[in-house]
């Protein structure tokens, strides 16, 4: 069976529809996927259809954005009721706050003769309400001020560059509270990506773990062999359960395509043992 359990559709930042993806997925062998939007499960019910209609199974998914220590990190919930209050709202505020983020680092590229980034990411945006550091990019590769998304981010979008603002998110304690809350896993997100030392990420690791933390990706579009080796030691040190996802956001943008990744590691509980 092969599991692909992080993705994301025009929901969140992703090029494809929620129905797309899972048919995509479908195509591609996976039996059991989670959609998991940027701060949105607004595609769930869509992307859960499309799965009955292909005959595989359909996992809720949320990818959450925290801050913790300063640092954004990325929070994957799975398996959670989608329904349930605490989790709509919360993530409806996260939303809010990415508007205003977004004008922003929109008023910081203006400042360096990049007038109208705003309008430009917007019309991007599948949904205005997600609007991305991605939908920037894009725009800003058509507008010809480089030629590939990763460039721009390299240039203009990550921190000390003219286009990164500080955000705040959401912080793990309520992030936590939300998943498990609508009874979901809480798995932390391509662990090899966060920019910070070997000691913070490890001080995060236990901050997580003492949060009650469920799992870690360990198998992931961006981990090279070694890191999910690496990962694969985090987690039997913590006591994560290993979960394994593509983080798909489109044929032309991503690691890996959908289910296209190697099997977790025979030593490790995988995350799908806790939804059952
Ligand atoms: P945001 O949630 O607005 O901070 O945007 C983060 C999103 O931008 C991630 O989920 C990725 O889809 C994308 N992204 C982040 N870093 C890069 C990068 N170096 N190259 C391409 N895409 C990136
Ligand atoms: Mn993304
Ligand atoms: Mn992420
Ligand atoms: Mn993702």
């Amino acid at each position: 069976m092969i599991f692909d359990l992080h993705c994301h559709s025009t929901v969140s930042d992703g090029l494809l529809s929620p129905a797309e993806v899972v048919r995509r997925a479908a195509a591609n062998g996976v039996g059991v996927l989670a959609l998991t939007d940027h701060d949105d499960i607004g595609g769930l019910s869509e992307a859960r259809a499309a799965a009955d209609d292909c005959g595989i199974r359909l996992v809720s998914g949320v990818e959450i954005s925290i801050e913790w220590n300063g640092t954004p990190i990325h929070l994957v919930g799975l398996g959670f009721d989608d329904s349930a209050k605490a989790m709509v709202d919360g993530l409806e505020g996260i939303r809010l706050g990415r508007i205003e983020r977004a004008r922003r680092m929109s008023a910081e590229l203006e400042r360096i003769g990049i007038p109208g980034a705003f309008e430009g990411a917007m019309r991007f945006a599948g949904n205005p309400k997600l609007i991305s550091r991605a939908h920037f990019a894009r725009h800003m590769v058509e507008q010809g001020i480089c030629g590939e998304v990763y460039k721009v981010f390299e240039n203009y979008l990550v921190p000390g560059k003219p286009g990164y603002v500080d955000h705040r998110w959401a912080t793990l304690t309520e992030s936590m509270a939300w998943i498990h809350g609508a009874g979901g896993v809480a798995v932390i997100a391509h662990p090899a990506r966060y920019r910070v030392s070997p000691q913070v990420l490890r001080s995060f690791l236990g901050a997580f773990r003492d949060a009650g933390g469920d799992a870690i990706e360990v198998v992931c579009g961006s981990h090279t062999p070694e890191q999910v080796a690496q990962f694969a030691r985090t987690a039997i040190e913590f006591g994560f359960l290993a979960s394994c996802g593509s983080d798909f956001h489109g044929p032309e943008e991503s690691y890996v395509d959908l289910g296209k990744l190697p099997r977790l590691p025979e030593n490790l509980t995988p995350v799908w043992e806790a939804l059952v």
